[in-house]
């Protein structure tokens, strides 16, 4: 229970041990205790939702550190991005995809691209059309 629980259950105990009566003024007494309650309630809720909160934050952080310790060797490493001239996505290859045998495959229309590498950082995406340039 939290600390204010706590005191609004010990001013609930307190109406009780003093016996409020039922006048207007014992009425008020007993609402305004329960509003405390309610207030407490959800302030307990709100700070168990912070801690599911800040839990998935510190879980966030961790993989990001691990990450970057994953990746402390390839501090090179390039995304290139290509429009896709079959289905009009863009999407991202590393240098390490562009350098597999098998070629880029589209991840949205698994067509084959073919791309041309242009002074190692440039791409061009392959056209036959444009060869006799
Ligand atoms: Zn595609």
């Amino acid at each position: 229970m939290s600390y204010i629980s706590e005191k609004v259950a010990y001013l609930d105990g307190l109406a009780e041990g003093l016996s409020i009566d039922d006048s207007k003024e014992g009425k008020l007494l007993r609402s305004i205790i329960d509003v405390l309650g309610s207030i407490a309630e959800q302030l307990e809720e709100h700070d168990e939702a912070l801690d599911d909160v800040n839990d998935c934050v510190e879980d966030l952080y961790e993989t990001l550190d691990e990450d970057d310790k994953d990746q402390d060797g390839d501090e090179d490493q390039e995304f290139f991005e290509i429009v896709c001239p079959s289905c009009g996505e863009t999407i991202y290859f590393d240098e390490d995809m562009l350098d597999s045998k098998d070629g880029l495959i589209c991840p949205c229309c698994n067509e084959p691209i073919e791309i041309n590498l242009v002074n190692g950082n440039e791409i061009e995406i392959g056209d036959p059309e444009d060869e006799n340039k």
